[in-house]
């Protein structure tokens, strides 16, 4: 049995390992775009901020590989899956046969289309090594300016706050992540941006940036503001862009039953680029955090070696913002919920907001309320019937 992987991150390699653990003799091939043995995207920031040495990031060796009879293929990217004669085929020319396929391909971030030195994404451990060399050249009067206003736009606020830097947030919405959360939570943010020292521009939707050989400033919104320093988290996009002529169906993301099985005989999908039905939540759901990409790696290699597993799992993501700590947990898509409440205020400087269906809360985002966590995490998981979800809170 022949087993490719494509996509060296998480979700991938963790299938590899666990492929390994259920079958011993299968012939494992794990393909990678990135040169880099596994690491922690989490755990790049601690990096950044000269937490942890560049080597703590590292969560595999690169004899791991050898050493699990898993044949690793670096810097290389699939550009083509032709799932009549199960092959794929690379972009510098080649095919390889597989019996079974996983696609865990992560995610991608969105670009502008503009660049010039001095602009900082965030994804990779590249990324991240060239953001600590744009830091280590910073004039000590240097700006720093953010472009967008989830999860990545979140992380510069607290490498820039931590380092000192003056900066400046510019989003696109009326406060952050402004289709996700409640206007509540959006001021509760913006007011402890605000007491850090941190400018913040809302409703930008016009944004450029100008310099040649380097960045000199940013225009918002028809303002000039200087800039040394200009980190863009407008948000990722599932990496699924080789797949358009395969008959893999996709949406959101690449589309799968609740064992993580495609449209596609013998080819599975794991990690953020999966939208799998949940049968949880009865809908397929997507979503880009480190607990669902590793336990969908450990439950699709289950399912590739023929014990039927659904993947079942309440993740959740939390992060603190200058501050102020925000939890994601379970189902948090307005759409799809029944009703909506919000517990806390502004003022108390907390606010919980859950999301309710069928009289069973599905999801929740705290905004400095951490003590909510434990007893809605239970409440989500046991799927227990309320008659008054918020009552439980008050
Ligand atoms: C800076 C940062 C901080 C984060 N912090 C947190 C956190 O605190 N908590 C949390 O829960 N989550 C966090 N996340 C999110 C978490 O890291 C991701 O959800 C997780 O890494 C997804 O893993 P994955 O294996 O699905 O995809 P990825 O890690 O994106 O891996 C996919 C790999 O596949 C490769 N690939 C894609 N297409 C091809 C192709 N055609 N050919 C070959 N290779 C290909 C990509 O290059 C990539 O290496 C963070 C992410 C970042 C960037």
């Amino acid at each position: 049995m022949h087993y490719v992987i494509i996509g060296g991150g998480i979700a991938g390699t963790t299938a590899a390992e666990e492929l390994r653990k259920l079958d011993a003799d299968a012939e494992i091939t794990l393909i990678s775009e990135e040169f880099h043995a596994l690491y922690s995207r989490v755990l790049l920031p601690h990096y950044i901020k000269g937490k942890i040495p560049r080597e703590r990031v590292f969560l595999k060796k690169e004899t791991w590989y050898q050493e699990q009879k898993i044949e690793w293929i670096t810097g290389e990217i699939v550009s083509r899956v032709d799932t009549k004669n199960k092959h794929i085929e690379f972009f510098d020319g080649g095919e390889l046969p597989y019996d079974k396929l996983l696609i865990a391909s992560g995610s991608e971030v969105k670009l502008l289309d503009q660049d010039v030195p001095g602009v900082s994404y965030l994804r990779t451990l590249d990324d991240a090594d060239h953001l600590v060399e744009l830091m280590r050249a910073l004039p000590k009067d240097a700006h720093a300016v953010i472009y967008g206003g989830g999860f990545i736009a979140c992380e510069y606020l607290n490498i820039f706050h931590e380092a000192n830097i003056k900066t400046t947030i510019a989003y696109r919405g009326a406060h952050m992540w402004s289709r996700g959360i409640s206007d509540e939570a959006g001021e509760l943010i913006k007011q402890q941006l605000e007491k850090s020292g941190i400018t913040v521009i809302e409703n930008a939707k016009e944004f450029s940036f100008a310099g040649e050989k380097t960045l000199e400033s940013v225009l918002i919104n028809g303002q000039t503001h200087p800039c040394s320093i200009l980190g863009i988290g407008v948000g990722v996009a599932p990496h699924f862009s080789f797949l358009q002529d395969s008959g893999i169906e996709m949406q959101n993301g690449i589309l799968a039953n609740a064992f993580l099985e495609t449209n596609v005989k013998d080819v599975y999908v794991a990690g953020d680029v999966a939208e799998f039905f949940d049968e949880r939540f009865h809908r397929p759901f997507i979503t880009g955090n480190w607990m669902n990409a590793q336990m969908q790696g450990r439950v699709v290699a289950k399912n590739m070696t023929g014990t039927q597993t659904p993947f079942d799992l309440v993740s959740s993501y939390a992060m603190n913002i200058v501050g102020i700590e925000m939890i994601f947990i379970g189902d948090t898509s307005r759409e799809h919920a029944d009703a909506t409440q919000v517990i806390g205020s502004v003022a108390e400087g907390g606010v919980t907001e859950i999301f309710v269906r069928k009289n069973t809360i599905v999801g929740a985002i705290l905004t400095g309320r951490n003590n909510d966590r434990a007893m809605l995490t239970k409440l989500i998981k046991e799927k227990t019937e309320l008659t008054d979800p918020a009552a439980i809170l008050l």
